[in-house]
């Protein structure tokens, strides 16, 4: 296997109320051709941010540094015009609010199509043939008349299918697929997953997933990337992650999970309690100093609040970004 997509140190700005916010600062890591690499972590750690900068669409916000490399081009660099042919013919994005996404003015077929009749020339008949094909092959029940509806008419779980189809219209060889189930119920959801798994075998994808889910990352992932506060702070494969998570708040969120671990039991012993991760995510206008995560850290110690811990190898494919791991002898930092 060789990379297909680096991302390297890649810094996000946006504009907040009282000065600029980094939603991504200095993410790194690479997706291998034909694996599936989730990015998780909880809402406003970045990790939405970092997938739209690879397809260079964070306004109003802006790229400030890094590098992403795909299939050997940096795509930060490279004209608008190339950029464009990008998007849509060689990265597909399935984004999280299906309806939102889709036009309400178009039809289902008609938006299947578009990316056909741009990046392939269809005419638009052909296109409207392919479009029914890939409605087909997304499992959308009645293709032909689902393709002349508008978005309205059609079930949330139909449209998610739909998007999958824009998605892998022209073929893409790198899926991104941002909380594609988070607005379905539980069977859909199932149904969306194992409909993804399938394609991916069927048309050798390469994916990157955005989740907050983790049941979804150990059901579909190979490498996970776990993200806070705009950083990378743990990678691994995934089995290696649910078997031996190395950073603090990787252990919290494994152990927030239902049926992860043996629950507490609560006041009076009455009802079992699942261990919750003290605190919040900080707002990103002000980050805590040092590790960002210090604050709800329950080994936090001396260096943590002043130096931020960098990310060290701590097995095959394994990073951490913690000073329990390494990280204070490479800041030149001992524990206290
Ligand atoms: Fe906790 Fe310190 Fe590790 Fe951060 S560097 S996760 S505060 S022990």
């Amino acid at each position: 296997m060789f990379p297909l997509l680096e991302v390297e140190s890649l810094r996000v700005r946006y504009d907040g109320l009282f000065g600029p916010v980094a939603a991504a600062d200095g993410v790194s890591f690479r997706v291998e051709e034909g694996e599936t690499y989730a990015l998780v972590g909880e809402s406003g750690c970045g990790k939405t941010a970092t997938a739209l900068a690879i397809l260079r669409l964070v306004e109003p916000g802006r790229i400030e540094g890094g590098r992403v490399v795909f299939d050997g081009r940096d795509l930060l660099r490279i004209p608008e015009r190339e950029m464009r042919r990008v998007r849509g013919a060689e990265i597909g994005m399935v984004f999280q609010e299906a309806a939102a996404a889709l036009n309400p003015v178009l039809k289902v077929g008609t938006q299947v199509g578009e990316s056909l009749r741009i990046h392939r020339g269809l005419s638009r008949r052909a296109a409207m043939d392919e479009a029914v094909r890939l409605l087909r092959l997304v499992a959308l029940p009645d293709p032909d008349r689902h393709a002349r509806a508008y978005p309205h008419e059609l079930s949330g779980g139909m449209m998610q299918r739909v998007m999958l189809a824009i998605a892998l219209s022209c073929s893409p060889r790198l899926l991104i697929a941002d909380e594609p189930t988070t607005a379905l119920d539980v069977t859909i959801q199932a149904q969306i997953l194992s409909l993804l798994r399938r394609l991916k075998r069927k048309m050798g994808l390469t994916v990157l997933a955005i989740t907050h889910d983790l049941g979804v990352v150990a059901e579909n992932a190979d490498r996970v990337g776990v993200m806070y506060a705009g950083r990378l702070v743990e990678e691994a494969p995934v089995a290696d992650l649910f078997r031996d998570p190395r950073h603090p708040y990787t252990q919290g969120l494994l152990r927030s999970i239902p049926g992860a671990s043996p629950p507490r039991a609560g006041a009076g012993g009455a009802r079992p309690r699942l261990p919750t991760l003290a605190g919040a995510v900080p707002d990103p206008a002000s980050v805590p100093p040092g590790c960002r995560f210090h604050p709800r850290c329950p080994r936090a110690f001396e260096p943590c609040p002043r130096i931020e811990p960098p990310a060290v190898e701590v097995g095959p494919g394994r990073r951490v970004a913690c000073f329990l791991e390494g990280a204070a002898t490479a800041a030149g930092e001992g524990r206290s």
